[in-house]
């Protein structure tokens, strides 16, 4: 049975995360469940704020007193999801990173700190998005630099980085697969007198609106025709789904920096 600690669980995933926990019977146990100081739900039982039913797992501010776990599951932001991997690395913890939005410095520190711990990371949890990755590897493959690629995401009206750690997965997909760097051909933001599109970028558009869940869509076009790879998912339980497989999938693993392709076995 994999012991679970679920870090921000009171946040749109963190509550996600408890329910598929919870509805994984047999296979993992929540056994700690944190958010930051100050949090108006501290004192709650998760369970019953994530719609599961009472955990007996109370929500507090310190992972310290949480007992003893095999891994931490992180959708929080940049800056803690740094402090979880220091606590994870430190107790022998796995980690399950969901958290987006890290700037290259905090990523090399994030690699740096779990260097010696199992660990899987991804932009998006979805099966759906993870094999998208790869169609788009393939189109880029086949298409070549003839085709413009243009990738675009929308999110709900709450998110607060762009464009979206999947929408540039699906970038470094396209990049891979045409044999470039993402940083050498990206444009991700267009306005005035930008002048003609210069061949071989790839363009990211965003939009952010409502409650979108996320929804991704990678073009490529050419005077004759266009392909789409689209990806819409309607409900977070998806990526929650997709991370709790990772952590049970991690319980197996020696240390290493994995992906959810190393996870669904599409390596
Ligand atoms: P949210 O704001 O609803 O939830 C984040 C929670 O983390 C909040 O409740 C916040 O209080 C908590 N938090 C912040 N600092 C903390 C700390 N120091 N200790 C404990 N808790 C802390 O946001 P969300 O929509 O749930 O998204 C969270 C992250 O997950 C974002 O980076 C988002 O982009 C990412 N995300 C990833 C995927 C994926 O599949 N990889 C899917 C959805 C969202």
């Amino acid at each position: 049975m994999m012991r679970v600690v679920i870090t921000g669980a009171s946040g749109r995933m963190g509550r996600m995360l408890v329910r598929a926990v919870a509805e994984l019977d047999g296979t993992a146990e929540l056994v700690g469940a944190t958010e930051r100081a100050g949090s108006e739900w501290l004192g709650s039982d998760v369970g019953e704020l994530a719609g599961a039913g009472k955990l007996g797992v109370v929500l507090g501010d310190n992972l310290t007193a949480v007992p003893d776990a095999d891994v931490l599951i992180d959708f929080t932001a940049p800056e803690a999801s740094l402090m979880h991997a220091r606590y994870a690395a430190g107790h022998g913890l796995g980690m399950v990173i969901g958290t987006t939005g890290h700037t290259p410095d905090e990523l090399a520190e994030l690699r740096d700190i779990l260097s010696a711990s199992p660990v899987v990371m991804a932009a998006n949890f979805s099966v759906g998005v993870n094999l998208a990755l790869q169609l788009i590897e393939q189109a880029a493959v086949v298409l070549g630099a003839d085709y413009d690629a243009e990738i675009f995401e929308a999110h709900h009206k709450h998110k607060v980085d762009a464009p979206s750690g999947t929408a540039l997965a699906m970038g470094r997909s396209l990049a891979a697969g045409r044999g470039v760097d993402l940083n050498d051909v990206a444009v991700y933001a267009r306005e005035g007198i930008t002048g003609a599109r210069e061949a071989g970028n790839i363009g990211f558009s965003v939009m952010r609106a409502g409650s979108i869940v996320g929804e991704h869509k990678a073009m490529f076009v050419a005077d004759e025709e266009r392909i789409e790879i689209n990806h819409i998912a309607t409900d977070r339980m998806v990526f929650a789904k997709g991370a709790v497989r990772a952590a049970a999938w991690l319980g197996n693993q020696s240390a290493g920096w994995y992906g959810m392709d190393d996870v669904l076995g599409l390596k």
